[in-house]
């Protein structure tokens, strides 16, 4: 399955913000940004993007690095974002979280999606106790996450478990519990100008 490679770390600096995307790196002393604050190339301290458009484009561009998904996947969760019932931006959101990947890194079970989308894809994790191993697989309300050998998995320090996830510490699963809404979001990014970019 494809997936976006190339230097991570320019990803953020393009952005102007931390996008967690190496794991332990991102809260070191390490992580570019805070040695290097602003676009990367010659001209990265001058150049801004004013314009409606560039700012739309870079709110887009934030979500789609940090879930790790290509251009024609993300153009297809929007699109099926606009096509649903419901608030758009909601929807995108909740498409976005329900990931497999994502769900498997916000459980703490990864220090950072990529791993997540590796262990997957190792066929590390089972839903309703069938192994899953496609990242991009849709977790539903209900679904219950288990690793398939624990002795690869390790609990990532200092994660915060969200409002819809459970954990069973006895039983060793997690549970998908709801979708998140518009309440619970907390990404760097503006989800309601990645829906204009593509409303234009
Ligand atoms: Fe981004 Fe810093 Fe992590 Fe690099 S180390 S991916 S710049 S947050």
């Amino acid at each position: 399955m494809a997936r976006i490679i190339g230097p991570k770390c320019r990803m953020c600096r393009r952005s102007g913000v931390k996008l967690y995307l190496k794991g332990t790196r991102c809260d070191s002393d390490k992580c570019s940004l805070n040695k290097r604050p602003y676009a990367p190339g010659q001209h990265g301290n001058a150049r801004s993007r004013k314009s409606e458009y560039g700012l739309q484009l870079r709110e887009k561009q934030k979500a789609k690095w940090t879930y790790g998904v290509l251009e024609r996947q993300f153009r297809k969760y929007v699109t099926r974002a606009m096509e649903s019932k419901g608030i758009t931006s909601e929807n995108l959101y909740r498409i976005l979280e329900s990931r497999l990947d994502n769900v498997i890194f916000r459980s703490g079970l990864a220090v950072s999606r990529a791993q997540a989308r590796q262990m997957a894809r190792s066929g590390l994790f089972m839903i309703n106790d069938k192994v899953v191993k496609t990242p991009s697989h849709a977790v539903q309300p209900g679904d219950v996450i288990k690793a398939v050998d624990f002795s690869k998995v390790h609990l990532r320090e200092g994660f915060i478990l969200p409002d819809w996830i459970g954990a069973n510490v006895k039983g060793r699963y997690i549970t998908y519990d709801r979708y998140p809404t518009l309440e619970d979001f907390n990404g760097n990014y503006e989800i309601q100008s990645i829906i204009d970019f593509y409303s234009r």
